[in-house]
């Protein structure tokens, strides 16, 4: 098993213009199976609404069928408290592991058969692994139903709807 970090060919990560995470793995996908590369990632991705910094380590895999890409990323997603409605940052981890099945015989360029799962994540025919959707997925699956800004947020104070965790207004806890 090799080893490789190749942070060299991380800043095209970024399509132009749009708010990707891509990976060129065509020569990884002409690697023996087991050959490892570790990426790093820093990009601003566009999840839900707005664009999330997502933060972290990617490491992708060459298996028998494609790539496994495993990675222990955090997202800074801004959410709206649910108690006091002040917007905050909420630093969400994900820890992703997916195979991604390549729809392109990477030495001979011909189409291959679709994975068994539809669901299943692929490469594209210029062989770049796009992570984005991963991520989205990921993130919008650990987001918080009911989001607080900190665990003891005493929230709006009724009826004059003034936020208690503000030292000028006084919280009577009834
Ligand atoms: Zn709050």
């Amino acid at each position: 098993m090799s080893v490789e970090s190749v942070n060299a060919e991380l800043k095209p990560l970024l399509r132009e213009g749009e708010k990707t995470v891509w990976i060129n793995v065509a020569q990884q996908l002409k690697a023996p199976v087991g050959t490892v590369r570790s990426y790093t990632v820093n990009e601003k991705v566009d999840v839900a609404e707005g664009n999330c910094l997502v933060q972290g380590e990617i490491e992708l895999t060459r298996t028998n069928r494609g790539i496994l890409a495993e990675g222990n990323l955090q997202a800074q997603v801004k959410l709206t408290c649910s108690r006091c409605l002040d917007v905050f940052t909420c630093l969400i981890p994900l820890n992703i592991e997916e195979e991604f099945f390549p729809t392109t015989d990477v030495l001979t360029g011909t189409s291959l058969p679709s994975p068994d799962d539809p669901d299943s994540f692929t490469i594209d025919e210029n062989n770049i692994l796009d992570l984005t959707e991963a991520i989205r997925q990921y993130t919008l699956l650990a987001m918080p139903m009911k989001p607080l800004c900190r665990e003891d947020c005493v929230g709006l104070c009724p009826p004059e709807k003034v936020d208690s965790n503000r030292s000028s207004h006084k919280h009577v806890l009834s």
